[in-house]
């Protein structure tokens, strides 16, 4: 039987190789636990639905992605009895006024006849949206998305690392030159891909979020996550913690030190939301986004490799329905998404 080597374990050769073991296939996966690794330090928004970005292809990838996830990972859960932080508590998308809010709750509404998995889809007054969040400041109306959901990064890769082993896969810590690898080489190594492979040019961003808690317990339930005005958000953590994101700085380096600018930037933003008066800041967690061309994942041959890079910001939501359709293509099956798409021009 032919092996498949995949180099770089973040979710996405973590999901193929997943994906590959359930099709019987003998796997082995090497990863050196990069500081920075993306998956590791994700939000884990799941709501693809709310985007502005008009790209096709991307839509459709990321989309795909959502629907797949409950399955996913209610199968990943039994089969390790182990916890990946997924739940389905809904989004909440804040808007300026209520002009841009009324737009925006037609686009969003739009969408659900070819994406029922996104619930219902309901606009809510500052007021209104008390009930779905009570520490947030009742300045922007919002629209509410029933199937958004977060996970987290690190948990899931957790569980499939233990799932990649009981299904009789071999996880090695290692650092790997996916050319002195025999068999078929699946390359999945984020922001690092530059070192074995000159196509497709991945290039990363430095991402940072930081945790903030309210100082008395102001809400005894988990609330839904939080997209505000621009690229910001709140992602709970706990009813008292949450994550906020993020920065997207364009950067050569790997450093992944903490920035104070970073964090003053996001404490600022989130006072802007959460009403609480008495916020803390706590940690910081940093990752290197990868991203190609377009900002369209690549999926596809690349001289002898098989590579899977820039998933950019969508990258959780959209791996395990790449790593799906990838151990598919890549053992003869019929594939639901057209793969040649992701390494065509976007459109
Ligand atoms: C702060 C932050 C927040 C995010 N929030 C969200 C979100 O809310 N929703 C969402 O959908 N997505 C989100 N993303 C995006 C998502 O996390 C990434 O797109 C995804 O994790 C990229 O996964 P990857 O497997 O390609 O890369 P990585 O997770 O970076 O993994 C690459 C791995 O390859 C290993 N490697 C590289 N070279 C070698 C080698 N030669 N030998 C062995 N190992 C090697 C590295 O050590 C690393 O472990 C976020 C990302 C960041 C950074």
């Amino acid at each position: 039987m032919k092996t498949f080597h995949i180099v770089g374990a973040g979710i996405a050769g973590a999901s193929i190789a997943y994906h590959l073991l359930k099709l019987n296939q003998h796997v082995i996966i090497y990863d050196r636990e990069d500081n920075g690794q993306a998956t590791n330090a994700s939000a884990g928004i799941i709501c693809p639905w709310t985007s502005q970005r008009r790209n096709k292809k991307w839509y459709r990838l990321v989309k795909e992605g959502a629907k797949y996830y409950p399955d996913f990972i209610e199968e990943l859960e039994k089969l390790t009895n182990q916890s990946t932080g997924f739940r389905q508590n809904g989004a909440l998308c804040l808007f300026k006024d209520d002009h841009i809010q009324a737009l925006a709750y037609e686009r969003i509404k739009g969408k659900q006849i070819d994406a029922p998995e996104m619930g219902q889809v309901l606009k809510l007054s500052s007021e209104e949206l008390l009930g779905y969040h009570p520490s947030l400041t009742t300045d922007f109306p919002a629209v509410f998305v029933e199937g958004g959901a977060q996970v987290d990064g690190a948990s899931l890769l957790s569980a499939l690392k233990q799932a990649i082993i009981k299904l009789g896969g071999e996880w090695v810590k290692d650092t790997i030159n996916p050319h002195t690898l025999d068999g078929q080489i699946i390359y999945t190594a984020g922001a690092w891909s530059h070192e074995y492979a000159s196509h497709p040019e991945v290039r990363h961003q430095r991402a940072e979020l930081l945790e903030v808690a309210l100082a008395e317990d102001l809400q005894p339930t988990v609330s839904p996550v939080v997209m505000g005005l621009g690229p910001m958000y709140i992602v709970p953590t706990s009813a008292r913690h949450y994550m906020i994101g993020t920065t997207h700085e364009d950067t050569t380096s790997f450093d992944i030190q903490e920035s104070e600018t970073a964090r003053d930037y996001l404490f600022t933003q989130v006072k802007r939301y959460l009403k609480a008066t008495s916020l803390t800041k706590g940690r910081s967690s940093i990752g290197l986004r990868p991203l190609t061309d377009h900002n369209l994942p690549y999926i596809g041959p690349s001289g002898e490799l098989f590579v899977v890079n820039g998933l950019g910001s969508s990258g959780l939501t959209a791996a395990p329905v790449i790593g799906r359709e990838v151990a598919y293509f890549l053992t003869g099956h019929s594939t639901v998404l057209d793969l040649t798409d992701y390494h065509s021009t976007p459109s």
